[in-house]
């Protein structure tokens, strides 16, 4: 998500705003019913042998069909889940539609999905996930002399980490975790602006990447791009999107691969339901599952891919979304945070999505090992752990959430994380091996394979496309 772009981060810090019955399930399956896609029984051995394989209905696939198959190319996309999106999953169990992956559109400016939301006409409204207000007490915001302390706290570590990206690579190894206590203790920041500089890092880059300081480098920082202009939601649902790409597609559901055998004459995809053969196949699945090695090639990956899929890192960004019998925040923010609390390694947004659905909820976002332990927790001591933070900014006689929903992401066996991150040492040339083809036959695409717009919705699309690009070249 552009990450550290999206909030334009430390730079515009000024408001501090750094910008900044429970269900528990994961983000497989689930009660989503798509009227695309289908487990309808499979052949054995498919007759088509020209035909193109794409593995996974997430947004990249569907790219990629989709531009092939307007070409004439003859293309069938084989899922694992029960459901088409992959990352972009909106689920309406508790009675609205509301998006667990995916939810924004970053800079909607020159962005590639903008011209497809107009051409569908799904219908967006702004989110300005700058203007968040950030609490100290019940009721109680931080006041501009913190903020602005924190703004130059803030300050001072994008000039350390950019003058460090500059300097001789051993200086590179240095996390972002071990800069931000050098500044603190160079800066002797203390009290509440220790704190807030705490949150601010917390919501300008672990909220952004998903993953903590301490997993994230000085390589990686800042090496995505975006564009310019409001991020918008979709009150209905980004699946809208997907739904409209996906028209006429062919897309096998419940189909699990569990193999890849290529060699120079074409391929053969083992799935659960039985053997597919193509002339080519494009892989999108997530890095997490790439990385977990679940899925088999034959031959093996080679070894520049592999590496490149151990460098690059995957994050843990989850959410719990929080239904309750009527609004107790203020209306105006777009996001809030609890940024006075003791421990230094927790931290979570609530973003008002009454402002866009005019319902009564909050979805909290948090990430990295904080996100990953609340996995491990009961449901209910889970809900009550963030309902601290909620009690915190508004008292304790708040009511209790009548329904809520909880991802994990980071165990879900079609994404094991919720996307790339350039992790200690990564960088776009990784994202680069990754993508590369093997002999014209195995052929990558996905968020992780497109770094200038890693774990994005937008870099996903384009590396459907430019996926579907090559295969028309070389066939
Ligand atoms: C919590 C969260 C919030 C996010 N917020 C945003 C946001 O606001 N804006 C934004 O731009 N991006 C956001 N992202 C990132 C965005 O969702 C992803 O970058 C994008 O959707 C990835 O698309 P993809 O096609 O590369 O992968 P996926 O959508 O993961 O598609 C891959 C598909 O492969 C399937 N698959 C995996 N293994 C197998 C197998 N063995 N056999 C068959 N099929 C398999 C999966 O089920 C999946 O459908 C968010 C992601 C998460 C998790």
């Amino acid at each position: 998500m552009d990450k550290y772009n999206r909030r334009k981060f430390l730079l515009q810090a000024r408001n501090l705003t750094y910008a900044g019955a429970t269900s528990w399930l994961c983000g497989c399956g689930g009660a989503f019913s798509s009227n695309q896609g289908s487990a309808k029984s499979s052949p054995k051995e498919s007759e088509d042998e020209q035909q193109i394989i794409v593995i996974g209905a997430g947004i990249a696939g569907i790219a990629a069909a989709k531009k092939l198959q307007s070409q004439g190319y003859r293309v069938i996309i084989l899922e694992g889940r029960d459901r088409i999106g992959g990352r972009m999953w909106t689920d309406d169990s508790l009675g609205v539609p509301l998006d667990l992956g995916a939810a924004w559109i970053h800079t909607v400016d020159d962005n590639p999905i903008s011209p497809l939301v107009k051409q569908f006409g799904i219908q967006t409204v702004v989110s300005d996930i700058q203007s968040q207000w950030n609490y100290k007490g019940i009721n109680q915001l931080l006041n501009e002399s913190e903020e602005q302390d924190i703004s130059r706290a803030l300050r001072v570590f994008k000039n350390r980490v950019n003058k460090l990206k500059k300097a001789p690579s051993s200086s590179r190894q240095t996390t972002l975790a071990e800069i931000a206590q050098q500044i603190i203790e160079s800066e002797e920041i203390t009290g509440i602006t220790l704190k807030g500089f705490r949150a601010a890092l917390s919501s300008a880059i672990e909220t952004e990447v998903g993953d903590d300081l301490a997993n994230l480098g000085v390589k990686g920082f800042d090496e995505d791009s975006g564009f310019s202009g409001a991020d918008v939601v979709f009150p209905k649902g980004y699946i809208q999107l997907v739904q409209a790409l996906s028209k006429d597609l062919d897309i096998r559901t419940q189909h699990l691969v569990q193999q890849i055998a290529y060699d120079d004459t074409g391929v053969q995809v083992t799935t659960d339901r039985g053997v597919f053969s193509g002339s080519r196949v494009i892989v999108t699945v997530p890095l997490g599952v790439l990385k977990r090695g679940t899925l088999k090639f034959s031959p093996p990956l080679p070894e520049s891919k592999l590496a490149a899929i151990q460098q690059l890192g995957m994050g843990a960004l989850n959410k719990l979304v929080l239904k309750f019998p009527k609004q107790f925040w203020a209306s105006e923010p777009h996001t809030m945070a609890y940024v006075n609390g003791n421990n230094p390694d927790r931290y979570v947004e609530f973003y008002n999505w009454q402002k866009y659905i005019q319902q009564p909820i909050l979805v909290a976002i948090f990430s990295g090992n904080f996100s990953r332990s609340l996995s491990q927790m009961p449901p209910t001591d889970a809900v009550q752990n963030i309902m601290a933070d909620l009690q915190a900014m508004f008292g304790k006689d708040i009511p209790l959430p009548t329904a809520t929903f909880l991802t994990q992401w980071h165990n879900d066996p079609f994404a094991y994380g919720s996307y790339s991150t350039f992790s200690l040492n990564g960088s776009i040339q990784d994202c680069d091996r990754l993508a590369e083809p093997i002999g014209d036959r195995v052929f990558f695409a996905g968020e992780a394979t497109y770094g200038k717009h890693l774990g994005t919705v937008h870099g996903a699309l384009l590396s459907g496309e430019r996926e579907a690009n090559r295969i028309a070249k070389v066939s």
